[in-house]
C-alpha cells in the first residue's frame, strides 16, 4: 500500500473512530459511507430501507432518541437524501460494483458503536492524537470504525482491478444489539450472492497477520466446514485501547476458522 493511500485510511478510520454513533442510529455514519462509495464510482448504493427489510429489526431505540441522533448527524451535514432513506432509524446501505459476467461475491463489515465512555487521558492514542469520540459515551470500541475502512479499501480495490462479476459491500446496521443481521440478509440483495465475506479485527494473533477460515452454506446448500481460529479463551480488552479491562463481548468476538490460512499482511 502506497503512503498516500496508507494516510487516507488511517485519516478514514480515524474520522469513523470520532463520530460513533449507536445501533440503528447511524445517520451521519451511512451518509458519510454513501460520499465515499460514490466517490469510488459504485454502480449502485441502497440506502436505508432499500438496503435492510426494515420489519425484521430488532433492538429499535424510541423515538425520542432516534430523533437527537438524526438530528445532530443533520446539524453535522448528513446528507439529506440518506437522512429521508434512513428515516425512523433504517440504517446501513450496501453498494455494488457490476463489473460483468461472473460470480456475485459479498463482503459485510458492521458499521455501529458501543455505550462506552471512551478514554481521554494521555496513554489513550485517540485523545493524544485528537480523534477521540466526540460524542460521549459512545465508543467504537468493538472496532467496527476499521471494519468500515476495509470495506471501503476493498471496495476501491476491486473498483480499480479487472475483477469479472458483482461485488457488493453490506454495511450492515446494529450489530452490536444483534439486531441488523436479519434485515440485511432479508433484504434479497443475498440472494444471488455466490460468495460471502465477513471480517472482524481481533486482539488474538500479532498486529498484521490475518486468519481466515470457513463456516458456511452454499447456495446450493454444500457447506463449507472449519473450527473457530480465535483463542478459546476470550481476548481481553488490554487497557491501552481506551475502556475498562474487561472480557471481550462475546457478540464481537470474531468467529473465524482454526484451519486457518494465515498470511502476512501490512496493517
Ligand atoms: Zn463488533
Amino acid at each position: 500500500m502506497s503512503a498516500p493511500i496508507a494516510e487516507r485510511r488511517i485519516e478514514q478510520r480515524r474520522a469513523f473512530h470520532a463520530y460513533p454513533e449507536p445501533s440503528w442510529c447511524e445517520f451521519l455514519t451511512t451518509s458519510r459511507l454513501v460520499d465515499r462509495v460514490k466517490e469510488i464510482g459504485v454502480d449502485e448504493v441502497h440506502v436505508g430501507e432499500a438496503a435492510i427489510a426494515a420489519d425484521e429489526r430488532v433492538g429499535v431505540p424510541d423515538d425520542d432518541t432516534l430523533e437527537r441522533w438524526r438530528t445532530r448527524a443533520a446539524e453535522r451535514g448528513a446528507r439529506e437524501d440518506v437522512l429521508d432513506a434512513t428515516a425512523g432509524g433504517a440504517t446501513g446501505l450496501v453498494a455494488v460494483l457490476d463489473r460483468g459476467p461472473g460470480p456475485v461475491v459479498g463482503l459485510r463489515v458492521d458499521i455501529d458503536a458501543l455505550p462506552f465512555e471512551e478514554a481521554s487521558d494521555d496513554a489513550h492514542e485517540p485523545a493524544v492524537e485528537g480523534f477521540r469520540s466526540e460524542n460521549e459515551g459512545i465508543m467504537h470500541a468493538c472496532g467496527h470504525d476499521a471494519h468500515m475502512t476495509i470495506g471501503l479499501s476493498v471496495l476501491e480495490t476491486v473498483a480499480a482491478s479487472d475483477f469479472s462479476g458483482t461485488f457488493k459491500v453490506f454495511f450492515q446496521p446494529a450489530e452490536e444489539v444483534l439486531g441488523g443481521g436479519r434485515p440485511m440478509a432479508e433484504s434479497g440483495h443475498v440472494d444471488d450472492v455466490d460468495a460471502f465475506f465477513a471480517v472482524h479485527v481481533g486482539f488474538g494473533h500479532p498486529t498484521g497477520e490475518v486468519v481466515a477460515g470457513a463456516r458456511s452454506r452454499s447456495r446450493s446448500g454444500r457447506r463449507a466446514r472449519g473450527s473457530p481460529a480465535r483463542p478459546r479463551t476470550p481476548a481481553r480488552r488490554p487497557t491501552r485501547a481506551g475502556t475498562r479491562c474487561r472480557p471481550w463481548p462475546r457478540r464481537c468476538r470474531t468467529s473465524t476458522g482454526s484451519r486457518a490460512t494465515r498470511t502476512r499482511s501490512r496493517a
